[in-house]
């Protein structure tokens, strides 16, 4: 008997430790498909040195070394969109240079300014008064630099002065921001627009110079990356695994690395690619890694406009977004529109004991399962919730991003989801 259980317990122990190993290997290796797309090379995955351009074919090149099919050239689908690109900052408060990305931001869509001048102070006081926008044009017209303070947007009366602010001053301005964060910008303002950190800014600061340079470049060229696992019994109907790869780029010397948003989600995705070549479902199953997603789903739009595979074939999307994280579990969006496949992935993740709770959400226009949904084809968005909270900031980088047993348990359980249809 003591023989037998230490047998026992030998065995168990191997088989945990086997896990275990396997596991770590696994997450070892996603980690490094995240620092490897997270390097000043990719820059951001953006427009700026065909970051982008880079991210697309290291990922075609991991579809072609997995064994995935094409049906395009290269596996990949390119499209074209607009988009504002900032290449160079430069923001001196009374001598003191702040530092891009961390202490400001340009809003998306700020034109190009290269000003110096006395800093015209908007106090938060003074932005709920009367005649603030007229009180601002008479500071322009004498040469100064507006630094609007940040305002409480139920504070209706301040928020009507904004408004009217931005609509009737002509000149380049800050504004303060309690926070920060970037978005892509696919259109450019007459004059440069930037959002300062509040606690950077001393009341007191006299002097601005305000350098930013920014180039509208019409119709870039940019792509998506599609490969798939041929069905062994329904080959043309596809269940799609999809992520964005691309992120926001640079803004001037400020990278944008999107480790989380969403590196995380194409690690993922190779990871299961790699799953579904060594163990091909009844429908095929397609990995697509759509670009421009920042820049408002264009990618995802561009597809469900020109489907690789028709979408009344299509069986259906799952998107993965954020895969970082996951101590407290995961959400699904659309999660209360398709309650019975909401319901079947709850109980993989209850027998199975994955992850610590799953949220469900109704529809959203938040991520790239959008017009899938929106055009009847069945589609969850998934994204783990945890302590990890950097987002569209240059802090959401490879070594911020630490994947932990979430990762392969979340792994685990869109594996078993898939597979289910195949019951
Ligand atoms: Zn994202």
């Amino acid at each position: 008997m003591i023989i037998t259980t230490y047998r026992r317990t030998v065995t168990l122990l191997v088989v945990l430790l086997t896990a275990y190993t396997l596991q770590a290997q696994h997450r070892a290796k996603a980690q490094q498909i995240i620092a490897d797309l997270c390097t000043d090379e990719m820059a951001g995955r953006g427009y700026i040195n065909q970051g982008e351009q880079k991210a697309a074919r290291y990922i075609a090149e991991h579809f072609k070394k997995i064994g995935l099919s094409s049906k395009t050239t290269n596996y990949l689908q390119p499209f074209s969109l607009d988009v504002n690109t900032i290449t160079e900052t430069k923001i001196v408060l009374d001598n003191k240079e702040l530092l891009a990305g961390v202490d400001y931001l340009t809003a998306p869509n700020s034109g190009s300014a290269n000003v110096a001048g006395k800093v015209f102070y908007v106090s938060q006081r003074m932005l709920s008064s009367t005649n603030v926008a007229k009180k601002v044009k008479r500071a322009v017209r004498k040469g100064y630099i507006p630094v609007i303070s940040s305002y409480d947007p139920k504070d209706e009366i301040a928020a009507s002065n904004a408004k009217e602010i931005r609509k009737c001053v002509d000149a380049d301005m800050i504004w303060l921001k309690e926070s920060l964060t970037w978005s892509v910008g696919r259109e450019q303002a007459k004059n440069a627009e930037i959002w300062l950190l509040a606690s950077a800014f001393d009341q007191m600061t006299k002097d601005i110079s305000l350098e930013v340079k920014s180039e509208l470049i019409k119709d870039y060229t940019t792509q998506n990356v599609y490969g798939y696992v041929p069905g062994t019994e329904y080959p043309d109907s596809v269940i799609i695994f999809c992520g964005h790869y691309d992120h926001l780029g640079k803004m001037g010397e400020a990278i944008f690395y999107g480790a989380n948003d969403n590196a995380s989600g194409i690690s993922m995705l190779i990871d299961m690619a790699q799953y579904f070549v060594n163990n091909p479902q009844k429908y095929s199953v397609a990995f697509v890694a759509f670009g421009a997603e920042e820049a408002g789903l264009v990618g995802s739009l561009h597809y469900v406009k020109n489907p690789i595979v028709p979408l009344s074939k299509t069986k259906f999307v799952f998107n993965m977004d954020l895969m970082g994280s996951g101590e407290q579990g995961a959400t699904i969006v659309n999660g209360s529109v398709f309650k019975s496949d909401f319901e079947r992935l709850v109980n993989i993740n209850t027998t199975n004991d994955y992850l610590p709770k799953i949220k469900s959400r109704g529809k959203a226009a938040n991520s790239d399962h959008y017009f899938f949904s929106e055009l009847g084809v069945p589609s969850f968005f998934i994204y783990l919730m945890g302590d990890y909270k950097h987002y569209h900031i240059p802090a959401d980088n490879a070594a911020n991003l630490k994947l932990g047993p979430y990762y392969d348990k979340s792994f685990l359980l869109i594996r078993d989801f898939i597979c289910s249809f195949s019951k």
